[in-house]
């Protein structure tokens, strides 16, 4: 699937990578034929346009890694942008209600019934919910026994329809039905038709005002290209859509509607159609998908990378000073002194809440910040690595030695019992977080 978008700009982003440095002219060159494999895939134009200015923007302002080369930032920037587009974050399920209505519109042909059966099996067996499935097509003559035939293969009941006509009747009994049984979750197919007409859309819409769904996905055909858009923006005036199932996207789609229905109608697509078994049915994850066209193994390894996109030594150290299980007073000495030179941990520091406090006491001026080292520098060196021993006659001598008050002594011990206490609350989070929220 997108394969022939994928392989372009792979070529293209392979070549940047090569380069050591890159210049406007290469990332123009870049972004032109980025623009011109996204124009062949079919994507609408405003949405390549917005997508070349955005990447062009990100590769000339500030957000660069400093860790990867301009090609691999280019590529994750790409990555990223590729992401957005697909509609960002994939969204679990959202099952509302007893029964939860899940209802299917969509023009004819386009993998209503089929994915409606798909969709059941996808909730009962991945969510472990009872599913009912709801045939209110009563248009085409054979689509209640096409839902049936479906059900009977994938083992999941299917509402006997009792001759009704109506589809407003069929979904009516069916929330009845459903609540009686115990079904937790209905999908109900519609009716298409070739094209979108009014009668469709009225008939629809008084559906959903009985059926209230807490999802409602529009079906649509990716091998369509532009016209699932057209139809995401036609269903999507009249119906409160959710979502789109994108079904066909094993055929040879050229992707443009995975690529551009998202941004374009702000209805992000949900599930994907990958084939005509029951599984070929899978929730749509947005980065896998832009990971998938920019090749799997080179950009995942790549974004991983980027997550970690920090100095590997500044990394090691801050790591040794956060995981260090025994913060003892001769790291509080070095960190002292790194106060004083405003060095990584002075910074750090400052995002910690509550240390602007600590800091200003740890560090009010020069004399006291020596009158603290003196303090630590006159203790043994068992003292400093287990300050725990350090009782009221060693305090005595501590003070007497730094030629201070064993008040000033009590001090430093709480100031550096602080200190270790913070470090440990540091412990649980990310280094990279905060090496990433310091800018580095
Ligand atoms: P409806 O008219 O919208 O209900 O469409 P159907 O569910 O009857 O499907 C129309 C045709 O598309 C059938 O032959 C399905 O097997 C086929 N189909 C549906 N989804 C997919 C898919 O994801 N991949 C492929 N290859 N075929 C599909
Ligand atoms: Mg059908």
């Amino acid at each position: 699937m997108l394969e022939a978008v994928s392989e372009r700009l792979q070529s293209v982003l392979k070549k940047l990578r090569g380069e050591g440095h890159i210049t406007e002219r290469h990332l123009d060159e870049a972004l032109g034929e980025i623009r011109r494999a996204l124009l062949a895939a079919d994507v609408a134009l405003p949405v390549v346009k917005d997508f070349v200015a955005r990447v062009r923007e990100k590769a000339l302002g500030q957000e660069v890694l400093t860790s990867l080369s301009p090609g691999q930032q280019i590529t994750k920037i790409v990555h990223d942008e590729l992401t957005r587009l697909l509609g960002g974050e994939a969204q679990p399920l959202r099952l509302k209600g007893f029964p939860a209505p899940i209802m299917l519109v969509g023009l004819q042909g386009t993998g209503k019934t089929t994915s409606a059966a798909k969709l059941a099996l996808f909730i009962r067996q991945k969510l472990g919910k009872h599913v009912l499935l709801v045939p209110a097509d009563t248009q085409r003559p054979a689509a209640r026994e096409q839902l049936e035939q479906l059900g009977r293969q994938m083992g999941l009941p299917v509402l006997s329809t009792h001759g009704e006509s109506s589809p407003e009747a069929i979904v009516r009994n069916a929330l009845v039905e459903a609540r009686r049984k115990g079904f937790e979750v209905v999908v109900v197919d519609t009716a298409g038709r070739l094209h979108v007409d009014e009668e469709l859309m009225a008939e629809l819409e008084r559906v959903a005002e009985i059926l209230q769904p807490s999802e409602l996905f529009l079906v649509a055909d990716a091998m369509t290209g532009q016209d699932a858009v057209r139809q995401a923006q036609a269903f999507g005036g009249r119906l409160k859509l959710t979502g789109v199932i994108l079904t066909k996207l094993d055929g040879d789609a050229r992707g443009g509607a995975a690529l551009s229905v998202a941004s374009i109608t702000h209805v992000p697509v949900r599930f994907a159609g990958t084939g005509e078994k029951p599984g070929d049915f899978e929730l749509f994850h947005p980065d896998r998908m832009a990971s998938r066209i920019l090749g799997m193994g080179d950009v995942l390894t790549l974004v991983e990378k980027a997550q970690e996109a920090f100095d590997a030594k500044k990394a090691a150290e801050l790591e040794r000073k956060l995981a260090k299980e025994g913060f003892d007073l001769e790291d509080f000495l070095e960190q002292l002194r790194e106060l004083r030179k405003g060095g990584l941990f002075a910074a750090m520091m400052d995002l910690l809440p509550g240390v602007k406090k600590l800091k200003a006491q740890a560090s009010p001026d020069e004399r006291q910040l020596k009158r603290m080292e003196a303090i630590i520098c006159s203790m043994t060196r068992e003292e400093r690595r287990r300050p725990e021993i350090i009782n009221g006659s060693r305090r005595r001598r501590i003070a007497r030695g730094a030629g201070t008050s064993v008040e000033e002594v009590n001090r430093l011990l709480r100031q550096w019992a602080q200190t270790k206490k913070l470090m440990r609350s540091m412990q649980g989070k990310d280094p990279r977080r905060v090496l990433r929220g310091l800018g580095l």
